[in-house]
Parts: C-alpha cells; sequence; structure tokens
C-alpha cells in the first residue's frame, strides 16, 4: 500500500496542486492537519483534499479559523490570517473542518501507525529535538508516528539505547527532489513529512511523504510549485504582506 501524507497545506492551491501531481498514484491520503490558516485558497484547498483524504487529523489554525478555539495564542500575523479565513470560508467547509477529530488517529487494521498534528501526546506540542520526541516514541504498540506542526521535514527513531535525528538530504533548491529512507525491523519512527504550504526549513518547495508498506520505506519529497501566483493571491486577499514574503524564504 502507498500512502500519500500531507501536511500543513495552510490554504496553499498552488503547493497542493503541485504535491498532488507529483505524488503519482497512491492507494490512501492521510492529511495531518493545518489544512488552512495563512494562504489565500482555503475553500480550494478544502475542496481538494476533502474527496480524497481517508483520515483528516486537525490542526491547531484548523481549529482556531474555525471558531473552535480562540486565536488569543496566536501572533498579530495568525490571528489576522485566521479571522480571514474565518469569513473566507463557506458554511460548508467551516463545518467539514469543525467536525474533524484531533489526533492521533490510528488507520483501519494499522494500530502500529499513529497520525498526529502536534504530537500523539498533546496535539498542540511541537516535536523539535530529541528531547521532545523521547516520550511519544515509548508509545505502546506504535512503530510508526507521523506528524506535522513544526514545518520542518525529517524526524527521529529509536532503536533500543540509538537515537537519531532523520533530515533528507538534497542536492538543489529549485528542482523535484526525493530522498529515500528504509525501515528497519525494532526501530521505532516519527517521521514529518514537512509543510507543503509554509515550509520553514530553509527550502521553499513544497514537501510531503509516500509511505511504501511492501517496500517498508518512507520517500520524501520537495517539489516546485507557481509560487509567484501563490504570493499573488496572498496579496490580493489583503492578508499580510509577510505571509507572502516568507514562502520564498522557507521560514
Ligand atoms: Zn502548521
Amino acid at each position: 500500500m502507498r500512502a500519500l501524507i500531507l501536511s500543513d497545506i495552510h490554504a496553499n492551491l498552488e503547493a497542493l496542486n503541485a504535491v498532488l501531481e507529483a505524488a503519482g498514484p497512491y492507494d490512501v491520503l492521510w492529511n495531518l492537519g493545518d489544512v488552512v490558516g495563512y494562504g489565500a485558497s482555503p475553500n480550494e484547498v478544502i475542496e481538494l483534499v476533502r474527496p480524497r483524504a481517508q483520515l483528516n487529523v486537525r490542526g491547531n489554525h484548523d481549529r482556531v479559523c474555525c471558531g473552535l478555539s480562540s486565536s488569543l495564542s496566536f501572533n498579530p500575523v495568525a490571528r489576522a490570517a485566521a479571522m480571514w479565513t474565518h469569513d473566507e470560508m463557506t458554511d460548508a467547509n467551516r463545518e467539514w473542518l469543525a467536525a474533524v477529530p484531533k489526533g492521533p488517529l490510528h488507520p483501519e487494521g494499522l494500530p502500529e501507525i499513529a497520525l498526529a498534528h502536534g504530537s500523539p501526546l498533546n496535539e498542540d506540542q511541537y516535536i523539535l529535538t530529541m528531547r521532545d520526541a523521547w516520550a511519544p516514541l515509548q508509545q505502546e504498540g506504535v512503530r510508526i508516528t507521523f506528524f506535522g506542526h513544526t514545518h520542518l521535514q525529517g524526524g527521529f527513531c529509536q532503536h533500543n539505547e540509538e537515537w537519531h535525528e532523520l533530515r533528507p538530504q538534497y542536492a538543489t533548491r529549485n528542482d523535484a527532489e526525493t530522498w529515500t529512507l528504509l525501515l528497519e525491523a525494532e526501530t521505532r519512527y516519527l517521521i514529518n513529512p514537512g509543510s507543503i504550504g509554509q515550509p520553514r526549513d530553509r527550502d521553499w518547495r513544497a514537501a510531503f511523504a509516500i509511505f511504501d508498506t511492501e517496500a517498508s520505506e518512507i520517500v520524501y519529497h520537495r517539489v516546485p510549485y507557481d509560487l509567484t501566483t501563490a504570493q499573488g493571491r496572498i496579496l490580493m486577499a489583503d492578508l499580510p504582506e509577510k505571509l507572502a514574503l516568507r514562502l520564498r524564504e522557507g521560514r
């Protein structure tokens, strides 16, 4: 089975289109949350994800944008984007988003796989370091947890007392590229596919991952997309300029 794993799309339609085109055929699609917020195409993005995804986990921006959580914890730019998104979404899309469950979720028949937005132990926690990764890696019966929220592609793994941070290595910053991780027995993984719509690892290309259960591998991807159009939409929507500028920096 090939599972396409998407996270932190953040209403970036151009990035999502490039990802769906680059992904090729897949059997299931799992969305790790933050479908909206920051970008200018919340309805279009929801309408692409909604019919395709078998599993959706809610993100913190999803909660705030559909009014489930207060925006007080957000910085002014994120808050302005969340308020704009709330008003921009159709009632149907807002209702769909409000019903997306909190993680962790387990795909049917795969109890050893978990899907979360932040940490599987706390949906709002950022897993940035080995220290953050420790407790989530100890979950009973879970071998691979897919998570997002940090917008940093990579993750962590643990085999007994051995620990590693996973960071895909790419040759360029412009072309479509992949980096393959072969999964080893007796090893636990925390896998972050990276952010589609607003990467923060100094690489502007849209990030995603494909989990191939037969080949027992995870293939990380980076794909270029029509950045100019995505930036133009943000500016034309009167969203904060910073949200357009940061896309080019990948931060
Ligand atoms: Zn996010």
